[in-house]
């Protein structure tokens, strides 16, 4: 049982400890080097094996072949768990997870994102 006295103290001790908290959003977080955000592709080093499609527990990832060597990748952000597993079975480090995490929003069709082999960035699209 907590005794009065004990937990008066440890109340006045806390008005002076640093907040265990963040001030997140005022501040923008800081993501450590290992975190799995939203994942990037790099269309130029990607050979189409699809081993990124094959483990992905949650579907949340199509590797599409447009042109001779050209492949596009379309993630569905709503459906992946970031786990990172297609990045670990890439054979060409063609997936990368960035430390990206605010990817909240209302519309499902904006979180389907394409991954261009022209313009070699994320462009949103509709699936
Ligand atoms: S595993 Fe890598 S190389 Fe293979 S299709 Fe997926 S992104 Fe491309
Ligand atoms: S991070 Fe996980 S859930 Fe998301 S696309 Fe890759 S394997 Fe699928």
């Amino acid at each position: 049982m907590i005794r009065p006295g004990k937990m008066i103290r440890e109340v006045l001790e806390s008005l002076f400890r640093k907040a265990a908290t963040t001030k997140y959003p005022l501040v923008k977080a800081v993501m450590p080097d290992k975190f799995r955000g939203r994942l990037r592709f790099y269309p130029e080093r990607c050979i189409g094996c699809k081993m990124c499609m094959r483990d992905c527990p949650s579907n949340a990832i199509i590797i599409r072949k447009v042109g001779e060597k050209n492949f596009e990748a379309e993630i569905d952000l709503a459906k992946c768990i970031y786990c990172a597993q297609c990045v670990d079975s890439c054979p060409k480090k063609a997936l990368e997870s960035t430390k990206e995490f605010e990817l909240a929003g209302l519309d499902h069709e904006k979180l389907k994102v394409v991954f261009s082999a022209e313009t070699k960035d994320a462009v949103e699209t509709k699936a």
